[in-house]
């Protein structure tokens, strides 16, 4: 119930008020000029206090002091408290007792009225239980004054009625407030269920929302996942490209592959096969990667068979997702379910193997861009290493004997000596000048002296080779060869057996058999020649005191020689 419904309901009780302290007192006086046996002290105590009531009422009616709940409260509880002492001190004393019954339940009623608004039907319904006895002595006080007649009974009458009227017309108000509050209830009910609905509404359209926006952000996700992918792919093609551009070295740039792949794909296994002699390798190139262990000897093992297979079959390319393991064999036992095969090869011209696996199912399928791009790149590799390799070689080679030559010695050279001088080593250097020369020119032709200078260099190569040496060239018919890590003791033996070797050869040219002999200077670091720089010129003196002592003979440098 509205605070203001109360103020205004008590503010129209001020007249029921008015009209029943009009009546007491009207009754007070008939009782006392009535020849009624009351104290004139009684009515003019009970007058004054009625009075009182009435000055309250109107001084707060006027002075709208109503529009405060506590303070009609108070007014309230002070009339209940004058209306309970005319009770205890007057009635049934004064012939006034259903006077101050009515005015009792009158106050009561507007003091339980001025309550908390919350409480207001429990306390209507305790108020109307305490009345109902009062009303009760009331009517029965009413009934026997009935026999006294006249005026007083018409009094009490009205007096009755009118706070019954009063009542009812409280009840009334109370009965049509809770109505109204019940309405007002089912109103903020329907309002709240049709919020509630429009709540619900809401929440269902932010759940289609945010249902699409999932949707949206797994789509979202995907392509950022799609793209960073490609970026991936692109970065690691950028460094493959960039790589190959540095590079001729094919094991390197195999591995510079693999690795890349490895890095984007994440895979199971990633292995390149190159045969052997493709860019003038003597042995087979294999890269593998893996993360299963036992895979990586594995596949070595296998990729030349598949190779083979695969060239007999004139299959170039294949994808395989079924059966891997029976397709395989190598891959049983391990979690790979997706395969990837293909020839490597460059204008028609195949060299090699490139193999890829998964536990991925069907990993294949449209990734093959990627593999075919990196492919092509290096296809471009092994064929710039290879013209590259090629020129290296005949830059490195001397024409006629395919040994190397003396550009190329001096850099082996002199990197010999720094490693030789940095590991604190030894070396020893002998040089080969074929005896009189000359004369072989002169008496068989120059080819056949080309025939000549041809065998003394394979046999020395081929010899010095079992003691990783090296030899070159040196001039016309002068040859060096260097024994790294070999002190002079090791080193002269060796030179020896060269030496009876070479000697021993006979050129076949023509219907001529071309004997052979060569002069042999020999000497070595650092026992003997304690200043690299001076190694070949120290041979070199050491080969021209062979010659100039008879020729057919090696000279073992003893510190002893020294020429301008
Ligand atoms: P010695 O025993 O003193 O070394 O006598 P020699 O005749 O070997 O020495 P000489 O320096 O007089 O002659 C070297 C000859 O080698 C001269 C040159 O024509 C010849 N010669 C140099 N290079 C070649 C070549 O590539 N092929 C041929 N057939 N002969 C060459
Ligand atoms: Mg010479
Ligand atoms: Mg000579």
């Amino acid at each position: 119930m509205d605070i203001s419904l109360v103020m205004d309901t008590l503010k129209k009780r001020i007249m029921i008020h008015r009209l029943i302290y009009v009546i007491f007192c009207f009754h007070r006086l008939a009782l006392q000029f009535n020849g009624a046996e009351v104290e004139l002290r009684d009515t003019i105590v009970l007058l004054t206090l009625v009075g009182i009531c009435f000055g309250i009422d109107t001084v707060f009616l006027h002075y709208d002091y109503f529009d405060n709940i506590k303070v009609i409260q108070g007014i309230r509880f002070v009339q209940c408290v004058i209306a309970t002492v005319m009770l205890v001190f007057f009635a049934f004393s004064s012939d006034s007792e259903i006077m101050i019954f009515n005015m009792i339940i009158l106050f009561f009623t507007d003091f339980f009225l001025a309550q908390d608004v919350q409480d207001k039907e429990i306390i209507g319904l305790y108020l109307l239980l305490i009345s109902l006895p009062i009303i009760a002595g009331a009517l029965a006080r009413l009934v026997t004054s009935l026999y006294d007649g006249g005026m007083l009974m018409f009094f009490n009458l009205l007096s009755v009625l009118l706070v019954i009227s009063s009542l009812v017309v409280f009840v009334n108000g109370y009965l049509l407030n809770l109505y109204h509050r019940m309405i007002e209830q089912r109103f903020e009910i329907e309002n709240l269920n049709q919020r509630n609905q429009k709540v619900i509404d809401i929440q269902e359209r932010m759940k289609t929302t945010n249902m699409l926006l999932n949707v949206q952000k797994s789509d979202l996700q995907y392509a950022n996942r799609k793209i960073k992918e490609a970026n991936e792919e692109m970065v690691a093609q950028a460094d493959i490209l960039h790589f190959i551009s540095l590079s001729f070295e094919v094991p390197k740039i195999s591995n510079q592959i693999v690795e890349a792949i490895m890095r984007v794909k994440k895979l199971g296994f990633c292995a390149a096969y190159i045969k052997e002699d493709v860019y003038l390798n003597k042995h087979a190139n294999y890269v593998i990667r893996t993360d299963i262990a036992q895979l990586q000897s594995k596949i070595k093992d296998n990729m030349e068979a598949i190779y083979q297979n695969m060239l007999a079959e004139g299959v170039n390319e294949q994808v395989v997702y079924d059966d891997v393991q029976d397709k395989y064999l190598f891959l049983k036992e391990v979690d790979i379910n997706s395969v990837y095969v293909r020839l490597l090869e460059h204008e028609g011209e195949l060299y090699g193997l490139f193999m890829l696996g998964d536990q991925r199912e069907h990993l294949f399928d449209d990734e093959l861009s990627f593999y075919d791009a990196i492919l092509a790149q290096y296809n471009i590799a092994i064929s710039n290493a290879r013209i590259y390799n090629e020129m290296q070689y005949m830059a490195r080679k001397d024409g006629l004997t395919g040994i190397n030559n003396r550009v190329y010695f001096t850099q082996l050279f002199k990197n010999t000596v720094e490693n030789i001088k940095e590991s604190d080593s030894c070396l020893s250097v002998a040089l080969f000048d074929i005896d009189k020369f000359k004369s072989v020119n002169d008496t068989y032709g120059h080819l056949a002296g080309d025939e000549v200078i041809k065998r003394i260099a394979s046999v020395t190569e081929a010899f010095i080779d079992q003691y990783d040496g090296f030899v070159c060239r040196y001039g016309g018919e002068e040859f060096v060869a260097v024994l790294p890590d070999r002190k002079l003791e090791v080193a002269q033996p060796i030179i020896e057996e060269l030496f009876e070797e070479l000697c021993s050869q006979i050129v076949h040219y023509e219907e001529w058999d071309i004997p052979m002999s060569v002069s042999v200077g020999l000497t070595s670091y650092p026992e003997i020649c304690e200043n690299t720089d001076d190694l070949l010129k120290r041979a070199d003196w050491c080969m021209y005191y062979a010659k100039e002592h008879g020729r057919h003979q090696i000279n073992v440098d003893d510190g002893s020689i020294q020429r301008d």
